[in-house]
This record gives C-alpha cells, sequence and structure tokens, in this order.
C-alpha cells in the first residue's frame, strides 16, 4: 500500500492482503512495544494469562484475547505506556499424553530426561502454530516480552518463589489425603475436580452386630475393605442403644466399633454409615476426629491393593461387581435401588476421582481465606457477579493447595531430603534452576546429622504453580525492583469465567503470600463461547469452529466484531456466522463512504473560522461528539458491545446513509459559487471520517488503519492510526436546537429516496415539484434549508405548507406532522 495517495484506494477491501501487511508493518513499527525507557507516561499493566499450547487457537481464546487488546489498543491512544506480554504456560499432563502419542512411545519405557524433550519440542511446535493465529487476529501484544513456563529461566522462577514460600512457612510436605486421578496417577487440587451427576446403586446391607444386626446404604461396596467404623447420629433413637458397640463388616469378617457424630444425616438411607479411608472428605473428617486406621484398599492406579484380600489386584469396577456378588451369595443385601449422586471426576479425563493418602506437598492456602476474601473485595470486577465466584470458591474449600504432582512434564520441586534424618534441603537462590531428579544438591553432606545420603525430590509442581506467579514475573521480579514498582500490582487481570477458582485464586494466594499484596486492581471477565446449537463450542459437539477458520474467510477485523458485540462483558456469547458476516458488510459500507470521501477530499484541512458550516454539517459535527462521548465511557467501562454498537449505527446510518447522503452535491458543482459550500462539507467529512476511524480503531485496527495510511494528511501526521491521541470530547460543538434542525432536513431527505425507490425510479431522477405540509416550526426548518432538500434530491421547485386537509399525502416516518408529496 503507498500511503498518503489518496487515488491508490481500490475499489474492493481485501482483508486478506492488507490485514497481514499491516501486522508486518506495526512489527517493523514497533508501535506495540512496551517503552521501558519512557519514565513519564503512566503505566498500564495487562496480566495476560500464559495459555496452554494445544495447538489449536479456538473461537473461546479468541474472544479472551480481544478483550486484552481492545484494552491495550484503547488505553495505549489514552496516552498509556501498555505493557501486554504474552507467556506460554507448557507443562502439564495432556502434553505428556500428547507426546505418547505423536511419537509413539511409552513415557515408562523411556529415560526421563528423553522424554522431557519430546515433550518440549511439542510444545514448541504448538506453540508456533498458536502463534500465528495470534498474530493474524492483529493482537497488540509486545512480542518482546514472550516467555515460555517450560525454559529455565522461567522456571527459576517458579522454584524460587517456593523456596521463599517454604522458608516463610507457607509450604510444607505432609501426607494427607488428596483427591486423586488413577488413570492420570496424580494428585489433583480442589479446584481440578468436576462434580457431575450420575447413577449409581444404592444397596443396602446387613452388617452382623452381638445381638441382631443393622443395615447399612452404600453405593460403594468395593470400599468395604477399607470400612474402619460405622456411625449414626446421635440423636437417632433407633440406633442410640448400638453406640460404642461392634459390627462385622461381610465379606470381610473384621468387627469395627459403631460411633455417633452430628454429621450423619438420619434420613439418607438407613441413617447408618460406614466410615471408610477414603470415601469422602467426611471419611477424612472423621478418620482425624476418631483417630480411626487409614486402610489403604485403593492403589493409585486404581487397583485394589492387598488390603482387598481376595479382590486385590482387581480394578475398582471389577471389585465392585465381585463384592456385589459375594454379598448376594452371603444373603446380606436387602435391595439395590437406582440413585443420582453427584461424583468428584478428574477435569482432564474425567475418571472418578479417589482420596488417597500420600506423601504431598502442600501450600498453606486454608488460613488465607480472610485475606482472600479482604482483598476480593477491594479489587474492582466486571462484571461485579464474578467477585462471589471468588468469594464462593475461596470459602468453599476444605483443605489446602496440593502442589506436587507425580507427572514428568513439570517444573521439578527443589528439593532433597537427607536419608537418616528426613531433613529437607532447598538449594541456594543461585544455584537455581535445579533439577533434583538428576542432580546433586551442592552442599554434600546433611547440615543437620551429617548423613551423605541425600534423596531428590522426584515429585513435580502442580502447572499452575509456574502460572500464579506472572503477575511479579511480568512487573520485572526478582531481577528488576524499579520496573516492579511501576507495574506491579497490574492494572487488570482478564481472563475467563472458567479460570477464576483457578488461575484467579492461586494468584491471589501466591502474590499475597510473597508480597502482602493482591496482585491486580481490576478483574475484567469474559464469558464461555457457544456453538450456533446454543451448546458450549466443543469438538464433540459438532458446532466447533477455529478462529483461523473465520479470519480467512472474513478477515480479523469482522471476528474482533462478533467478539466485541456479541455480547455484554462476562456473558456467554454463541459464535454465529451471521454475526461475522454482517461485521463484513459494515467494513464494505465504511470502505465505500472512506473511498468517496477521500477521492473528494481536497481542501479539507481548514481551521474553524475558514469554513461556513450549513445545518447538516453542525448537525453532524453535534452527533459526532455525542458518539464519541458514548463510546469513551463505554471503553472506560469495558462495555465492548456497547463501544461497537455507538460507533457502528453511527458510522453506518448517520455517517453513511443521512450525512454522506445529503452532501454528495456539494462535491459535484463545479461553480466557484459553491466552493465554500463545498470546502464546509470536506471539512466536515474529514474530520468525522478520522473520528469514526479513532473510535473504532481498538476494535477493527486493520480497516481504519489502512482507510488511515490514505487519508492522513501529511507526514508530520501520526505514522498509524494507532499513534493518535483518544479524541476528548468537544462539549461546545453539542447543540441540540441544531440536532433537532437537522434530524427534520434528515427525515425530509430519506422520506423522498424512500417514495423514489417504491416508484422504482433512480435516486438522481429529477423532481418537477416537492410539496412539503408541515406545522410551524418544521415549516421554518425546512424553508430555511430549501436549497439543501432540491440540491439533494435534484428537486427543481419546492413549496411549504402549513399541515391541513392533506390526508392523502405520505406522512414522513418518525414525523406525524411532517409530510410531502412529488410531482415528477
Ligand atoms: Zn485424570
Ligand atoms: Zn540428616
Amino acid at each position: 500500500m503507498e500511503s498518503g495517495d489518496p487515488i491508490s484506494m481500490p475499489e474492493r477491501y481485501d482483508h486478506s492482503k492488507d490485514e497481514g501487511q499491516l501486522q508486518t508493518l506495526w512489527e517493523d513499527w514497533g508501535i506495540h512495544r512496551f517503552k521501558s525507557e519512557d519514565q513519564t507516561s503512566p503505566t498500564y499493566s495487562i496480566d495476560t494469562p500464559p495459555p496452554y499450547p494445544s495447538g489449536e487457537f479456538h473461537m473461546g481464546n479468541a474472544l479472551n484475547w480481544c478483550y486484552f487488546d481492545f484494552v491495550a489498543r484503547y488505553k495505549r491512544m489514552r496516552g498509556f505506556n501498555v505493557h501486554f506480554p504474552q507467556g506460554w504456560d507448557c507443562h502439564g499432563l495432556p502434553t505428556e499424553v500428547r507426546a505418547e502419542t505423536t511419537y509413539k512411545v511409552r513415557k515408562r519405557d523411556l529415560a526421563v530426561a528423553e522424554f522431557k524433550n519430546l515433550c518440549i519440542r511439542l510444545t514448541s511446535e504448538y506453540i508456533e502454530k498458536m502463534k500465528k493465529a495470534m498474530k493474524m487476529m492483529g493482537y497488540s501484544i509486545d512480542w518482546d516480552l514472550e516467555y515460555k513456563t517450560m525454559d529455565p529461566n522461567y522456571y527459576r522462577l517458579t522454584q524460587l518463589s517456593f523456596i521463599l514460600l517454604f522458608k516463610s512457612g507457607y509450604m510444607y510436605r505432609g501426607e494427607h489425603p488428596v483427591n486423586w486421578c488413577p488413570r492420570c496417577e496424580t494428585a489433583i487440587a480442589e479446584a481440578e475436580v468436576e462434580y457431575v451427576e450420575s447413577e449409581g446403586l444404592l444397596s443396602y446391607i446387613r452388617f452382623r452386630t452381638e445381638d441382631g444386626h443393622l443395615v447399612i446404604a452404600t453405593t460403594r461396596p468395593e470400599l468395604l475393605p477399607a470400612c474402619v467404623a460405622v456411625a449414626v447420629n446421635p440423636e437417632d433413637e433407633r440406633y442410640r442403644r448400638h453406640v460404642g458397640k461392634w459390627v462385622e463388616v461381610p465379606v470381610f469378617k473384621r468387627r469395627v466399633g459403631i460411633l455417633a457424630d452430628e454429621g450423619v444425616d438420619p434420613n439418607f438411607g438407613t441413617g447408618v454409615v460406614m466410615v471408610c479411608t477414603f470415601g469422602d472428605k467426611t471419611d477424612v473428617k472423621w478418620q482425624k476426629k476418631y483417630k480411626l486406621p487409614i486402610v489403604k484398599a485403593i492403589s493409585e492406579d486404581g487397583h485394589m491393593t492387598e488390603e482387598a484380600g481376595r479382590y486385590r489386584g482387581l480394578m475398582i469396577k471389577e471389585c465392585q461387581e465381585a463384592i456385589m456378588t459375594d454379598l448376594q451369595k452371603e444373603g446380606v443385601v436387602e435391595k439395590s435401588e437406582k440413585i443420582k449422586r453427584n461424583v468428584g471426576t478428574c477435569w482432564r479425563c474425567h475418571t472418578s476421582v479417589e482420596i488417597i493418602s500420600r506423601l504431598q506437598w502442600f501450600m498453606k492456602t486454608k488460613d488465607m481465606t480472610d485475606d482472600v476474601i479482604n482483598w476480593t473485595n477491594k479489587i474492582t470486577w466486571i462484571p461485579e457477579f464474578a467477585k462471589h465466584r471468588m468469594i464462593d470458591w475461596a470459602t468453599s474449600l476444605d483443605w489446602d493447595w496440593v502442589i506436587s504432582r507425580q507427572r514428568v512434564f513439570a517444573t521439578p520441586i527443589p528439593v532433597w531430603y537427607c536419608a537418616r534424618c528426613g531433613e529437607n534441603i532447598t538449594p541456594e537462590e543461585d544455584w537455581l534452576p535445579v533439577d533434583p531428579r538428576f542432580e546433586k544438591p551442592k552442599v554434600e553432606i546433611c547440615p543437620k546429622c551429617g548423613c551423605q545420603d541425600l534423596i531428590g525430590e522426584s515429585d513435580v509442581m502442580d502447572t499452575w504453580m509456574d502460572s500464579s506467579i506472572t503477575c511479579a514475573v511480568h512487573a520485572g521480579w526478582p531481577g528488576n525492583p524499579e520496573s516492579f514498582k511501576r507495574l506491579f500490582p497490574a492494572d487488570l487481570q482478564p481472563n475467563g469465567l472458567d479460570i477464576i477458582r483457578t488461575w484467579d485464586y492461586y494468584l491471589m494466594v501466591r502474590h499475597l503470600a510473597l508480597f502482602k499484596q493482591a496482585p491486580y486492581k481490576a478483574m475484567l471477565i469474559n464469558g464461555m463461547v457457544r456453538g450456533a446449537d446454543g451448546r458450549m463450542m466443543h469438538k464433540s459437539y459438532g458446532n466447533y469452529v477455529e478462529a483461523t477458520e473465520a479470519i480467512l474467510k472474513y478477515g480479523a477485523d469482522s471476528l474482533r466484531q462478533w467478539a466485541a458485540g456479541g455480547a455484554a462483558t462476562g456473558q456467554d456469547i454463541p459464535f454465529r456466522w451471521s454475526d461475522v458476516e454482517h461485521a463484513r458488510r459494515f467494513l464494505t459500507k465504511l470502505w465505500n463512504a472512506s473511498r468517496f470521501a477521500i477521492a473528494n477530499l481536497r481542501e479539507y484541512d481548514r481551521t474553524t473560522e475558514e469554513v461556513e458550516l450549513q445545518v447538516l454539517d453542525q448537525w453532524l459535527l453535534s452527533r459526532l461528539e455525542k458518539v464519541t462521548k458514548e463510546v469513551t465511557e463505554a471503553f472506560e467501562n469495558f462495555q465492548f458491545n456497547v463501544a461497537l454498537e455507538s460507533v457502528r449505527n453511527f458510522t453506518w446510518h448517520v455517517f453513511c446513509d443521512q450525512y454522506l447522503e445529503a452532501v454528495k452535491h456539494r462535491f459535484y458543482s463545479s461553480d466557484m459559487g459553491d466552493r465554500s459550500s463545498r470546502i464546509g462539507a470536506e471539512y466536515v467529512l474529514y474530520r468525522s471520517l478520522l473520528r469514526v476511524l479513532q473510535l473504532l480503531a481498538p476494535i477493527c485496527p486493520h480497516i481504519t488503519e489502512s482507510i488511515y495510511q490514505r487519508l492522513k494528511p501529511s507526514t508530520e501526521s501520526p505514522r498509524s492510526i494507532h499513534l493518535t491521541r483518544w479524541p476528548s470530547v468537544k462539549q461546545e460543538l453539542i447543540d441540540e436546537e441544531v440536532e433537532k434542525k437537522g434530524d427534520v432536513l434528515v427525515a425530509v431527505i430519506s422520506e423522498i429516496r424512500r417514495e423514489k425507490s417504491k416508484k422504482q425510479v433512480s435516486m438522481r431522477a429529477p423532481i418537477k415539484h416537492l410539496h412539503i405540509y408541515a406545522e410551524q416550526n418544521e415549516r421554518k426548518v425546512l424553508e430555511d434549508n430549501v436549497e439543501t432538500v432540491k440540491r439533494t434530491c435534484n428537486v427543481s421547485s419546492v413549496s411549504v405548507q402549513p399541515l391541513d386537509d392533506v390526508s392523502l399525502v405520505t406522512p414522513v416516518q418518525e414525523y406525524a406532522n411532517i409530510r410531502i408529496r412529488l410531482e415528477f
């Protein structure tokens, strides 16, 4: 594209050519770069989530990043030095699984380092794919700030934060029951457990007592070998006499005690329940409270252990069936009935989660709940309702955050243990990064007992440990305290509704523990993308559309309009092709109007004193200030749908359909007497087009730039539309009286055009005589501007008369007191 040449505007806007070129140009110009050397402009930092590199940039991602980008672009135009980094949250089980299938290997057959390298290779490929899609969307990310959590220079920081928290008492190692996925063979956090309703079988089983039996209803007979007690409610008259006595667990013939606890619901089943280690969180509570033994009947890979006797080696489900058969043989099953219940499943593979006790690392988050709620209340939440998700989540948590995982591709936990006394040995800061799986510590003996046998931790960290320090890392912690002071806490924390309980929560606890301060000032939450059928967009539902498909078809600026306009901020948003098509039509309209304007602008760069403005000119300028005000307020409040609709409506209907149509004739007249009329129209046309481009630039960065490059008056003008200053509202140009007059004129002109099209004559077809009937006020406006109506609609003569006995003539839309009649 040659800039500054007004004639070079092609007839059609070709997004496939322009968008890519502009993205390269912006990169060359470095206009998205955070200027660390700029010490005067206020900074605005966005703590962008590092996405998990899945290789696909789906519509949900597209929506997420559109929100960040609207804000980043708007804030830059407001004069902020915007910090818009981008990272990649690389570690995790999904990559391990995909590496196994992609490279046709099995994790356990390879050395840890070798398998890790395959994961790194795969992740790098996926990152490149996603990065390409992000660039195609025109996101104004500062790629100089890119990072990957799998890089040693990043996970060094994850490890450093671990050590600091360990030293300040926030990290501890202990044997506690945790949620466990037997398929993924790892501990998972409460946030990673998804509860789903499923059908189960509630069986009523007879347990022998000293003088008879008790009936216990259970959905999990496979836990009978782990049954360590039976509980009843102390108020329950039926069972009071049994408390303190024993029952015999059928099949296993073990005796366990009967205890009384208020937690037992007398109305569920028979009012007698088994306490197993561990069936659920209540079992965990009671085991601790009554100091019951722990029987581990289920192994880490979901098989029955030797504790299960003859069922040893069976899978959980198989064991359930086998035990039921044996119970039936014993004749102790009274009845079975189907019930619906909530089952915790693994977020990753949807396997039912077990509760298993094992040595793990934890962060002491449970005690932080009050602090979390306090800070959550101090932060601005957009939309407000999202705040309650955070508070509800923080209050609902029962356990500390288990941060150790039993996987390969993750940040190693930087600890060695003394084989003799069990002392934890953590590295000094300058040893980092370390991988205790392969490396020896730099001390040779245990500082406590002098033992030389030091064992490296083989567990690794939860990936949220990597990504929940981004606010600090983005701000320059720990190496750059000067930058940290400027950029921490982040001004904006934008992310999806679905990761409040993970990312937002973990960010909060990590930074509160490390810095005694919340890591972000404002939260911007986007909803989820639904398919055209109203269901969540998902590959298995057949309603999945990849972002690049829509970009290739309609261009990034069209897809970005969908993201802005599809729903109010924070609401779920359906993906509809029709929205993208509509957006594309708008761009065509804007392009055509701009082509007309640019081809006709000659003497537009005048000052206010030099131009003579007509009513319609003043009318448009007044409307322009109003729309500027609306759009500015909408962006300030993150209401992107409001911003888009305001500027789109104004551009499409007011600017193109009404103003442009009404002033076109002022450019066609050739006689000198019309020169001042033409200059006035040029002046307004230039100003309003430039303004529209600016207001639209954060949402449609490409087309606005493309037009701006042809519109900008001189080489001294800012190089890019994105470097122009956001327009301030000129209150003095807002004139209600002028707007009323302009509205009347525009309504009459539109009605004449409608009449012409109804009669199927050309818009330029001459009208011999135009009769206008109106009430006094409107009559005055029309008489004063009769020339405008005549020239705009090619009318030879006009008569303006009072409004009486005109039932047969056409009323003007929205004006019952104005009527017109045309004579051709
Ligand atoms: Zn799983
Ligand atoms: Zn020791």
